[in-house]
């Protein structure tokens, strides 16, 4: 006999007291604490969809830890330290080994990272996962989009361009294998977590590769009402990309996204503290360009030429 929507939550999502919550799953409302004196709520949500975001067919344990990866990875760009999640979810069916496997890797990150699920909403409808992380704070730490600075560094995390490089071949008939690193890469993000809480008052503006660098570059830019100049050999390639044409290379690179990196402004000043950080966090972290003064975005080769990327990130709208 399938599970009732409330034995579903008792079974799957109530994992006893609340923890960080006042009052989590169970009642009305969640009841969390406020935040202390020096510190706000950072609020985000995310929506994943079968057939855009994932595949039926995805490991579910992998499609529970992206949902809350890529949510956590929000609060990462603005400097949030975790703290909450609701989880609303719309199932086909009730499909108890989907659900199990959903629900180890969607805690196993939650854990992770000490953030807790403290409430949400079932409902039967084509497979959706929305969540909504709430995060803390000082206000005077967040890391906004419209604080770059002409003369800042633009720094990147990580590498960029597997991820774009398993949907590629995906796209092209060849999927890769579970275990293949490109494949973890768009399937296992790992937020960048730690190094967006290192960043508070060393960083100046930062944001979450989700869409791709120069698409999601181009909201700080918008937002800062500035510019930048990107050098195309700092810029960190994953070494997936290694021996693919040129162009496609820098397409993947710069125009694709799901890599989950932060891409971070900071001041000159601050570049031996943040060369600091990616060695305590064992990130590397490439100094890729700069903010400068008016509109635009130049890319440019080692010797200082203009270099074009066809395809900006990604607009779901487009
Ligand atoms: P209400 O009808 O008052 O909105 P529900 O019956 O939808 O309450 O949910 C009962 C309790 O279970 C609430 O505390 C709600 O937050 C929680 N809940 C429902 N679905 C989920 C879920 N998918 N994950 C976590 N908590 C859930
Ligand atoms: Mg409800």
């Amino acid at each position: 006999m399938p599970l009732g929507e409330f034995e579903l939550i008792a079974r799957f999502f109530d994992r006893g007291p609340a923890r960080e919550a006042v009052l989590g799953i169970g009642d009305d409302c969640a009841l969390l604490a406020l935040p202390g004196p020096h510190n706000v709520t950072a609020v985000s949500t995310d929506m994943l969809l079968v057939g855009r975001h994932f595949l039926a067919g995805d490991d579910p344990a992998s499609v529970g830890h992206k949902s809350l990866a890529v949510n956590l990875s929000d609060l990462a760009a603005m400097g949030a330290r975790p703290r909450a999640f609701t989880l609303a979810l719309a199932l086909p069916q009730v499909d108890e080994t989907w659900l199990a496997g959903f629900c180890s890797g969607l805690f196993a990150i939650a854990d992770r990272h000490d953030c807790e699920l403290v409430g949400g909403d079932t409902t039967r409808g084509p497979l959706t996962i929305c969540i909504t992380v709430f995060g803390d704070v000082p206000p005077e730490a967040a890391l906004r989009r419209d604080a770059a600075q002409p003369d800042d560094d633009l720094w990147v995390s990580g590498t960029l361009g597997a991820a774009a490089l398993a949907v590629h071949d995906l796209a092209e008939g060849r999927p890769r294998a579970a275990g293949d690193p490109a494949r973890l890469r768009l399937d296992r993000p790992e937020p960048r977590v730690a190094l967006g809480l290192s960043l508070r008052h060393v960083a100046r503006a930062a944001i979450d590769l989700s869409d791709g660098l120069l698409g999601d570059l181009g909201h700080i830019l918008d937002r800062s009402r500035a510019g930048a100049e990107i050098d195309w050999p700092a810029v960190p390639v994953d070494p997936a990309l290694d021996g693919l044409p040129d162009a496609l290379r820098r397409r993947l690179a710069l125009a694709g996204g799901d890599d989950y990196e932060l891409l971070f402004s900071a001041a000159p000043e601050n570049r031996s503290a943040i060369e600091a950080i990616g060695h305590r966090l064992g990130l590397p972290l490439a100094r890729i360009g700069r903010i400068v003064a008016g509109e635009g975005l130049r890319l440019h080769d080692a010797r200082g030429r203009p270099l074009a990327v066809d395809g900006h990130g990604f607009d779901h709208f487009a």
